[in-house]
């Protein structure tokens, strides 16, 4: 069986505690690869999304390019229509793979709202990393599998970064330095809507 992880996120843009969530839940679980899917259209999120799909994939890219085991994930920016788990779930599914969905505790929280979610629990195991020291999180309903992965609580927010990016403020050491180059060359987050 190979044992896949998808790490959803609209990663706008990514930073180091995804990387480190990621790293770690793959380590954690022995998972032979985990996916980074950067969500096409984060219809939760859409008031708040800056950069477009392509570019935060671009991001993700750049971030885990040197990382073993941990790569970015195109499905939901190739597809059209809202980001949905439950697609993604189906779309990636074989009888010879084990599916885990990694997800911060905060993420955890918002499941109920989530499209499909019944369809959720048969796909996937939840394995969920702990973030912002709010531990305690558990699934959305009974019947879920469930792993808790530990990680160093690293406090930074995608939001934060692309305030500071507004305000000119520095974001080496939060974010990736190639990500960061990808960032600068794009010029990206510096013009706040
Ligand atoms: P935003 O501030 O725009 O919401 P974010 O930093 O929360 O950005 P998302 O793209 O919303 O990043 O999150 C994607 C996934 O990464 C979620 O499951 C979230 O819980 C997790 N995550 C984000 N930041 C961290 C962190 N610092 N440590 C652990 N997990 C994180
Ligand atoms: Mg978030």
């Amino acid at each position: 069986m190979e044992r896949i992880g998808l790490f959803g996120g609209t990663f706008d843009p990514v930073h180091v505690g995804h990387v480190v969530a990621a790293v770690d839940t793959h380590a954690a679980l022995d998972l032979d690869r985990v996916l980074m899917v950067v969500a096409g259209d984060p219809w939760q999120k859409r008031d708040r999304v800056v950069a477009g799909a392509t570019d935060r994939l671009a991001l993700v890219e750049a971030a885990v390019a040197d990382i073993e085991g941990v790569e970015a994930c195109a499905l939901e920016v190739e597809r059209d229509g809202p980001s949905v788990t439950a697609d993604t779930l189906v779309a990636l599914a074989a009888p010879d793979r084990e599916l885990f969905l990694v997800l911060g505790t905060d993420a955890v929280s918002n499941m109920p709202t989530w499209r499909r979610l019944e369809e959720t629990r048969h796909l996937a195991t939840l394995a969920i990393v702990e973030r912002g020291g709010v531990g305690g999180v558990g699934p959305p309903g009974d019947g879920w599998h469930v792993e808790h992965v530990k990680i160093p609580q690293l406090d930074i927010a995608s939001t934060d970064l692309r305030d500071r990016l507004g305000a000119g403020r520095p974001i080496d050491g939060l974010v990736p330095p190639a990500a960061v180059r990808v960032i600068r060359e794009r010029g990206l987050y510096t013009d706040r809507r």
